[in-house]
């Protein structure tokens, strides 16, 4: 068991204005960061919302190993549109996923070419399950120890 934890503050104020956009991108960690970075200073997006999960959108792509989540996550999206107001979406794959690699068995490769392909086949399904029109998608890829996310048609 871990010890009790004493109550922590975050210096981080806090804003209740919803900035009415929403993220979709793979739980991995270790591109966290990099992820908030981009969405907050690269599309000046704070606040935005977050869907996290292995894979990211790629349980959005038909994939029947990933049944599921779609439900899960389509659910979550809905909600999101229902009460926070949710207007533009942006959907981010990144390299070296483990959901592509280890649950979709993929390797380089296809494996770039089927999770931009999966970024198409989200949007189009987002928009179709919530009828929202602005949606953008993003490939992460690593470049000397950062992270560059480049834009993928959708
Ligand atoms: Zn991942």
């Amino acid at each position: 068991m871990p010890k009790p934890v004493a109550p922590y503050e975050s210096r981080v104020p806090y804003d209740a204005q919803r900035i009415h956009a929403a993220a979709i991108y793979c739980s991995d960690g270790r591109v966290g960061d990099h992820f908030d970075d981009f969405l907050q200073n690269g599309l000046g997006l704070p606040r935005y919302d977050r869907i996290a999960l292995p894979g990211g959108a790629a349980c959005l792509a038909g994939h029947p190993q990933a049944n599921l989540e779609e439900q899960g996550v389509v659910d979550e999206l809905q909600f999101l549109v229902k009460f926070h107001a949710i207007k533009r979406v942006v959907l981010i794959a990144h390299a070296r996923c483990a959901f592509y690699t280890e649950r979709l068995e993929l390797a380089d490769p296809r494996l770039e070419l089927v999770q931009r392909a999966d970024l198409v086949r989200a949007a189009a399904f987002v928009h179709r399950v919530t009828g929202v029109q602005m949606i953008e998608g993003f490939f992460a890829r690593h470049v000397d120890g950062r992270v560059r996310f480049e834009s993928v048609e959708v």
